[in-house]
């Protein structure tokens, strides 16, 4: 017996990487045991802030890609695409109604994004939040896996269902619990930023053995050690707390060896390339074969949006028929 529906989105950024796969895709795959899942592909989120299109429908195969070759099971998951599921954008409308305007520019997300693309302030990065909460409602979601700079998103879907609910006296929406699945930040080769693509300090999932170790001996480890012979730290370095995930067997040993200078940065980074490598075949070889036809990324998606689509006719009605619509 399953506890409940959860629902997650992630944009379409392409391959995943290292810090996707430890923020969020082992979670995606854990939660299944216990959880009715729907997961999606949130394209219409992504073209909110794109000036160039033409990648997205690759970078949308290739997250699915990652995501069946990491273990989520299509087969009792729902894994679809947000555009596949055209309801969504009709609840979208119809939520704007129950939500002020005001609200929307004052979040601090929003402030956020145009600060960052003062040339494309467009009207769906406004609305960015009521699709979220549409996504949400639209599939009866009761819990939302989410992290700490996504909580305010969810308090806003929550108060969305709220109003709706009060101002139509019926209860034709759910209001989303959190669930926090916090991990700790994982940062890129560069051991300050958070990994991620744009700042090209990230391994991908996909890559080859070579290519990850290529990878892994450029991370930046304890500024400190400059020579050899110098002890380390391995607390502030970025290489130890990934040996803390991927080498749970060596861990003890490199954190005494670091201090003592018995080990040094090139064989501790190549010990980590190793495992990373080892723990990452089974994916590899997964991901090589759902890749073989492609077309199957592609099956699976089309099924996953057919599923998703019987729960929001469902739940389209019902919000129709609280508004009044005919
Ligand atoms: Fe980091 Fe390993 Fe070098 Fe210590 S030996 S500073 S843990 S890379």
């Amino acid at each position: 017996m399953k506890k409940g529906r959860v629902f997650s989105g992630a944009r379409p950024t392409g391959r995943q990487h290292l810090g996707n796969y430890l923020g969020a895709i082992k979670n995606y795959v854990a939660l299944q045991d216990d959880y009715d899942c729907v997961y999606c592909i949130v394209d219409l989120h992504a073209l909110t802030t794109m000036d160039e299109f033409e990648d997205l429908r690759q970078n949308t195969a290739e997250m699915a890609l990652d995501w069946l070759a990491a273990g989520i099971r299509p087969a009792e998951t729902i894994m679809f695409v947000q555009s596949h599921v055209p309801q969504v954008t009709e609840l979208h409308t119809i939520l704007s109604m129950f939500t002020p305007l005001g609200k929307l520019t004052d979040l601090p997300t929003f402030k956020e994004k145009v600060a960052q693309s003062p040339h494309n302030v467009n009207y769906g990065l406004v609305g960015y939040p009521v699709l979220m909460a549409a996504d949400i409602v639209l599939y009866k979601t009761d819990v939302v896996p989410v992290g700490v700079d996504q909580a305010s998103h969810i308090e806003f879907t929550r108060e969305i269902v709220r109003t709706f609910n009060f101002r139509t006296k019926r209860q034709a929406l759910i209001e989303p619990q959190m669930k926090n699945t916090e991990y700790p930040k994982v940062l890129g080769t560069d051991g300050a930023q958070k990994m991620g693509k744009s700042l090209n300090n990230h391994i991908e999932l996909a890559a080859t053995p070579a290519e990850t170790q290529a990878k892994v001996m450029t991370m930046v480890t304890d500024p400190q050690r400059q020579r050899r012979t110098d002890p380390g730290r391995p607390e502030v370095c970025n290489v130890f707390s990934l040996h803390k995930t991927f080498s749970p067997n060596d861990v003890a040993m490199i954190d005494s060896q670091c201090r003592s200078a018995g080990i040094g940065c090139v064989d501790c980074k190549k010990l980590l390339a190793k495992n990373i490598n080892a723990h990452l075949e089974p994916f590899r070889a997964k991901r090589a074969e759902i890749a073989s036809d492609h077309q199957q990324v592609w099956n699976v998606l089309r099924d996953g949006a057919k599923r998703a689509t019987a729960i929001a006719e469902r739940t389209l009605a019902e919000v129709k028929d609280a508004v009044g619509l005919p």
